[in-house]
């Protein structure tokens, strides 16, 4: 597996990122051993790079298998919405804690939607930076759906990494086409930023063109490393023989093509419609409660990119992406 530094980052990580969203409470919802088996089987064929996130809950997944297999052969990536220096060292702690580690890699603002929302976060990117200097976290950085996120995190001096949407049909994107999100990404790369993208198969919608995504995905010369989500083992094979070979085996792709993935909203939906306000891609919206089927929420599968943010704002515990 091809490995690079991440920019003006120190970290050496794998082309392929295990992106972990897909193991958590949010979508599959693993079990320790099952989660321990998956990613002990990645790291056996040379993935490196961990993508997690506070939200996505599954620390505890994670910590083992990263210290059976050696912390520092393991790169990991998590992000909080810290805005304050508070909110700003809980979110580290719990990282710490839940990684059982004593350092964090990368650590990145979630979601950053452009400048104005940086601003609204520079106590808690004050205090990433603090902690950059003492070597508690050894690269800071922004995850972004956002054009303008890239671009407001290439303006400045203390960002290292942006992890943003890129995907051949542009799926995810809220503010823009994805030739133009591909020339803000080449910016940020020629200052040296380096950058992982998310969503090379928009969650889950291009699984059809698996090889396809890929391809596109590995063409771009200036992306140091792909974050994919996976869950099975058949996942991981299949990536990493198209990362290593730009070849996979027809059998695999089968098995791949049938991981498509849906939003289900349980029955037990208030209507309450704190989903709608939070998924970003307008792909919620309350349904008709005169309609027999009484769906309270409906969801547009053609623009659902399966990130799991609504399923955090459910007071109800009713989303989940399976
Ligand atoms: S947030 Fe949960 S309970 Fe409220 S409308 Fe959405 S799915 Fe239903
Ligand atoms: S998972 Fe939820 S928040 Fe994310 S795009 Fe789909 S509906 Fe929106």
């Amino acid at each position: 597996m091809e490995v690079r530094r991440l920019g003006k980052s120190e970290l050496i990580v794998s082309k392929l990122c295990f992106g972990s969203l897909t193991i958590s409470a949010l979508q599959r919802n693993f079990q320790v051993n099952e989660a321990e088996k998956l990613l002990i089987h990645g790291f056996e064929k040379g993935i490196n790079f961990i993508d997690t996130a506070a939200l996505y809950k599954n620390y505890h997944l994670l910590k083992d298998p990263v210290k059976r297999f050696g912390r520092k052969k393991i790169v990991l990536s998590t992000k909080s919405y810290a805005y304050s220096r508070e909110t700003a060292e809980k979110s580290l702690v719990e990282a710490l804690k839940g990684l059982d580690t004593d350092y964090i890699d990368l650590f990145m603002l979630h979601e950053q939607e452009n400048e104005h929302t940086l601003r609204g976060h520079q106590e808690a990117i004050g205090y990433f930076i603090k902690m950059k200097e003492r070597g508690i976290i050894k690269s800071f950085g922004i995850s972004t759906h956002f054009i303008e996120g890239v671009k407001a995190a290439t303006k400045r001096e203390d960002i290292d990494v942006i992890h943003p949407i890129i995907n051949y049909r542009g799926i995810g994107i809220v503010d823009g086409t994805i030739e133009e999100m591909l020339k803000a990404v080449k910016e940020a790369k020629e200052k040296d930023i380096g950058i992982y993208a998310m969503k090379a198969l928009g969650g889950g919608h291009l699984l059809q063109d698996f090889q396809k995504g890929l391809e596109f995905a590995l063409s771009l010369a200036f992306v140091d490393s792909i974050a994919i989500g996976m869950q099975r083992r058949e996942e991981i094979d299949a990536n990493v023989a198209y990362f290593e070979t730009g070849k996979v085996d027809p059998e695999l792709v089968k098995k791949i093509k049938t991981a498509s993935r849906i939003l289900h909203i349980a029955d037990w939906c208030s209507g309450c419609g704190e989903c709608v306000k939070r998924c970003q891609m307008a792909a919620l919206s309350p349904g008709d409660k005169a309609c027999s089927s009484g769906e309270k929420i409906v969801v547009d599968p053609n623009k659902c990119v399966f990130c799991g943010y609504c399923a955090s704002a459910c007071p109800e515990f009713c989303i989940k992406v399976i």
